[in-house]
Formats: structure tokens, sequence, C-alpha cells
């Protein structure tokens, strides 16, 4: 069987992705790493809505070691208004390296059922790291999925966050605004 580290960017997401692939007939371990949500309380919250899930889903989680939020910064400082490429560059390339550490023939992402995110960015970060790393990026089109996710994640009273992660788009979203 093939085994895929999966980078989760959240509980809500993980619901269908992770029947997806069990249906694909891949053996999944789910990768926490999402230095990119602020302030740590909410990060906090969605990775333990993640722990709980994947606990009663009987899914391998992985939580990577820290916060790492001094690399978040680091990486889209001077890039505010392009953020999200070098957001997923930062979370797809450490989950690309564990995979192949951990010997795992592929990794993905469940950012790839989201409406919300640029998914044609997304296949090509992805796919450049794949190439740069030496392992494949699986990348199919999940988002006719979307609408189901957020139908069993409410079911399952499943914490559901109400911006994307970092600071600018908590700002983005409450504040009305557009960087
Ligand atoms: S908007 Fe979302 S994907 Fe883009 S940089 Fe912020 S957290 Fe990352």
């Amino acid at each position: 069987m093939k085994s895929m580290l999966l980078h989760t960017c959240c509980a809500p997401c993980a619901t269908y992705c992770f029947d997806y692939w069990n249906h694909e007939g891949m053996a999944i371990t789910s990768f926490w790493y999402n230095p990119n949500i602020h302030p740590f309380s909410e990060h906090k919250q969605r990775m333990e809505a993640l722990e709980s899930f994947c606990a009663t889903s009987e899914v391998l989680l992985m939580v990577a070691d820290d916060y790492d939020i001094v690399s978040y910064f680091r990486q889209v400082s001077g890039h505010e208004r392009d953020r999200c490429r070098y957001c997923f560059l930062l979370r797809l390339t450490m989950t690309a390296r564990v995979a192949r550490l951990r010997g795992h023939t592929a990794f993905s992402t469940t950012l790839l059922i989201s409406p919300y995110q640029n998914q044609a960015l997304i296949r090509e970060v992805g796919r450049d790291i794949a190439a740069r790393e030496g392992i494949e990026f699986l990348d199919p089109d999940l988002i006719s999925g979307y609408g189901k996710s957020v139908q069993m994640s409410k079911e399952l009273g499943l914490y559901r966050q109400k911006y994307c992660g970092c600071l600018y788009s908590e700002w983005e979203r409450f504040g009305k605004v557009k960087l």
C-alpha cells in the first residue's frame, strides 16, 4: 500500500480529505505544521480540534515540534501581498522533507479542498517542491468535496475558524480591507 504524509490545515478540511484518501487505498499520516496560524491561542484551538478528530477517525497524527512562528514571519517578510506563496512554500517544504525522512512515497495537503485558497498556486508550489525534494506531490481536485466537509464538520461539532490563519488574513476578514 502507498503511504503519504498529508499536511493538514484544520479538522474541518480533514473530514472529507481523510475519507477521500482512504477510498483511494492510501495509508495516510496527518501532519500538523501550521506556523501561519495566529495568535497562538487560535493555533492551539485548531490543533486540538484536529487531535480530537484524528483520535476518533483513527488516523495517525504527527505534530511538528514547535510553533515556528519566527520562520513564518521571516518567510513572508517583504512579500506581504504575495504571502500565500511563501506560506505554502514553508508548510509544504517541511511536509515533503518529513515525508521523505519517514519513508513515505508521497505528500499532499488538505488545502486542496478549499475554495478560499489559490489552488493553482498550491499546485505550482507543491510540484516545484516535489521536483526539488525528490518525492511525489499528489494534487487531486478536491474542491467538489468542500460542501460535504462543511456538513461533516458541523455534524461532528468541530471547531471552525473564521479567517485563514495569519494576522494579515484576520485583519482582512474583520477589518474588511485588502492588504
Ligand atoms: S492568508 Fe492564509 S495561506 Fe495566505 S499567508 Fe495567510 S495564513 Fe497563509
